[in-house]
């Protein structure tokens, strides 16, 4: 087993609450309501993973599968500037956005196949000077929820979902790479899912998920983040801030 690596978020709260950052080797599954902020966290993980360790990142480039296609370049290089800021170094947007690796998934079928071009692009990399340290899979949910709809094919679903997020949990193994996942709640109770404070797919992402956070709007630009049933950590709660800079305090 591989030294885990420890990813910085941007927020001292956020960071200590996991133990020092985003660990390697374990999937990291952030739940909320939609606008809650966790394809921001993605962005700014997606930037800070390119630092060097010395800066709490991990040196290495990202791959995100981007299944409702809300990555922006621009929100990138908004995060870029804010880092450059934040840190008096000059960092280069371009420089970051080429080692961020974006592929759309259409439907499950080509997301769980993504991850395996992932894997490809991340074992041509390895011995790269830019090895790839994160995965994100935003949203691992969405195109589950509306291919399976209906009692009868939940089983169905459960099962595919669960195969997926054990070739997703390889990766983070093989590369010793951060693996994070995003997975919508819903607002107001629905009639097929149930309680609506917990996210679909619940039994099974709740026993593979290593780190469960629910993100939810507080005042203003901030957001708490709830680690939940931790094995090895704490419960605890972290404020941070969304704003044109990206994650602080
Ligand atoms: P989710 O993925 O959980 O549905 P998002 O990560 O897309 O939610 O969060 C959207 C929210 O993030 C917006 O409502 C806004 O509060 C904040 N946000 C997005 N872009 C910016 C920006 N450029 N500057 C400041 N805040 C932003
Ligand atoms: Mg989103």
């Amino acid at each position: 087993r591989k030294l885990v690596g420890k990813l910085t978020t941007g927020c001292e709260e956020f960071d200590e609450m996991m133990g020092g950052g985003i660990e390697s080797q374990s999937i990291t599954e952030m739940y909320g309501e939609f606008g809650c902020g966790k394809t921001q966290v993605a962005h700014q993980l997606a930037v800070n993973v390119q630092l060097p360790p010395e800066q709490g990142g991990l040196g290495g480039s990202v791959v995100i599968i981007d299944t409702e296609n809300t990555f922006r370049p621009e929100r990138i290089e908004q995060m870029v500037r804010g880092l450059s800021e934040k840190h008096g170094i000059e960092y280069d947007p371009e420089e970051f956005l080429k080692n961020i690796h974006v592929a759309r998934a259409y439907n499950s079928n080509h997301q769980i196949l993504l991850v395996e071009s992932a894997s490809e692009l991340a074992n041509e990399l390895k011995d790269s000077e830019m090895p790839v340290k994160l995965l994100i899979v935003d949203s691992l949910t969405a195109h589950f929820r509306a291919e399976y709809i209906g009692r009868g094919t939940l089983a169905d679903r459960q099962q595919k979902l669960n195969k997926h997020l054990h070739d997703i949990q390889r990766f983070g193994d093989l590369f010793n790479a951060c693996v994070i996942v995003t997975n919508q709640v819903m607002s107001k109770p629905d009639a097929f899912f149930g309680d609506p404070t917990k996210p679909i797919g619940g039994h099974i992402l709740g026993h593979t998920a290593t780190f469960r956070l629910y993100i939810r709007k507080s005042k203003g630009d901030k957001r708490i983040v709830k680690l939940v049933d931790s094995p090895n950590l704490p419960d605890g709660e972290a404020i941070m801030s969304i704003t044109t800079e990206g994650l602080g305090d």
